[in-house]
């Protein structure tokens, strides 16, 4: 097959079958049946794992597979439109390992990047505070210098798979301490830090939420939780420019697991539509049913093109042009999501709201997409004020 700029290679396209193949296996009723027996879906986990898909961005020496974002989007995009949305393939390898191979020590990349490739140690990623919400840069969970290492103390929200997580990474604010006598330390820049998920003093519960999944949210409290020196990844002093190497990878990711469930949702709409006879022929013989579902096959189509643009310009390396357009990517993907998810209810009438069809239960999760991790409207700032030259709004 001849490569141009608008097809993947064959190696990516190999990389997709054999996805949706072994995640086929397993497919949508395994994944609800666990959501709402409160199971958990690590077998699946660490069988993408041991295939080397779940690690293939990270490095080879670090027991990846030497790929880049865009082969793990792909297979994140895959296993959700087999019906697999797998939320922690955001986190783990895609902002974790990527801060990590990127901006760890050799030491820190020896133990934590292994795990993160094989499904063995998953990391979780921590910034949301409850009384800072969109404005990250109001966060008040605070690092403090302690002998040789640090003490943590803060709150965190809304962070997904704690529970099934070896170690969380962090962001926190180094605490500068004052120069003169009775003055309060001042604030420093924000910082990430490895956190194991068993540490003194860190605690976390499960949020309930209305998403249909067994991939859980939580509160996170940290109460003087001491970390030894090496748990900063990092450079003290960078601050945001390696969080934000982390968040191009994190919304390339985000749109291909909406791309991905909002095929999933177009398929069974489809499916749906070809068979069901209300009026002699099938229903989808009708436009007013036809259009909508033509409209989202469009609408994904778009989204895929610009989230392998942006993935593309990111393991090219130029992450200005990767940001501006994985914030498009990640707003079109979640909106053709949403779209799609409600048009397939729609095509199924009284039993697109039936747990039998499983469509309904596709809403909440496609909604997310337009909430986390960065919502549309912060995009929508971000498209007006870098993209358009307008004046900053927020
Ligand atoms: C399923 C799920 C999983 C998540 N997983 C993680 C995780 O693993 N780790 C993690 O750190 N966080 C996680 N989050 C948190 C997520 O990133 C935040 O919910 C998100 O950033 C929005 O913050 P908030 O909920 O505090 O909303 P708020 O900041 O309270 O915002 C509420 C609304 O106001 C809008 N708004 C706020 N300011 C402006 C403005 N200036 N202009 C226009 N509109 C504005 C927002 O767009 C939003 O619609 C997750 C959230 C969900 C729902």
């Amino acid at each position: 097959m001849t490569e141009t700029a608008f097809t993947e290679t064959e190696e990516r396209t190999a990389l997709r079958t054999a996805v949706a193949k072994l995640a086929g296996g397993y497919g949508r009723d395994y994944f609800v049946q666990q959501a709402r027996s409160g199971g958990k879906t690590t077998d699946l986990w660490l069988e993408i794992g041991k295939h080397g898909y779940l690690g293939v961005n990270i490095p080879e020496e670090y027991g990846g597979g030497g790929g880049g974002i865009g082969d793990v989007a792909a297979v994140c995009e895959e296993l959700a439109a087999k019906g697999c949305p797998l939320l922690m393939m955001v986190v783990s390898p895609a902002i974790c390992g990527t801060v990590i191979s990127r901006f760890g020590t050799e030491q820190q990349k020896q133990r934590w990047l292994p795990g993160i490739a094989d499904g063995t140690q998953t990391m979780a990623f921590a910034i949301t505070e409850p009384d800072a919400g969109t404005n990250s840069h109001n966060i008040t969970t605070t690092a403090r210098r302690d002998a040789d290492g640090w003490v943590l103390k803060g709150r965190k929200i809304y962070i997904s798979g704690v529970d099934e997580a070896a170690n969380v990474l962090v962001v926190a604010r180094t605490e500068v301490p004052s120069t003169g006598s009775g003055r309060a330390p001042t604030k420093g820049k924000p910082c990430l830090f490895v956190v194991p998920t068993d540490a003194e003093g860190f605690e976390y519960t499960p949020i309930p939420m209305e998403i249909v999944s067994p991939e859980q949210q939580f509160s996170v409290f940290i109460d003087d939780v001491r970390l030894p020196a090496d748990a900063l990844v990092g450079d003290e002093d960078a601050g945001l420019v390696q969080l934000f190497a982390g968040l191009n990878p994190e919304r390339i990711m985000a749109a291909s697991f909406s791309t991905g469930l909002a095929r999933f949702a177009l398929d069974k709409a489809v499916a749906y539509v070809k068979e069901r006879e209300v009026f002699g022929a099938p229903i989808g013989s009708h436009q007013g049913l036809a259009h909508p579902l033509a409209q989202s096959k469009i609408e994904i189509e778009l989204a895929r093109l610009m989230t392998q643009k942006a993935a593309a310009l990111y393991d090219a390396g130029d992450d200005a042009a990767a940001g501006e357009a994985a914030n498009m990517a990640k707003y079109a993907a979640a909106e053709a999501a949403c779209d799609a998810a409600d048009r397939a209810v729609q095509a199924h009438g009284g039993n697109g709201i039936t747990q039998e069809y499983g469509v309904a239960g596709l809403l909440v999760a496609a909604r997310a997409g337009r909430i986390a991790p960065v919502s549309r409207e912060m995009i929508l700032n971000f498209v007006g004020m870098h993209s358009l030259g307008l004046p900053k709004s927020y």
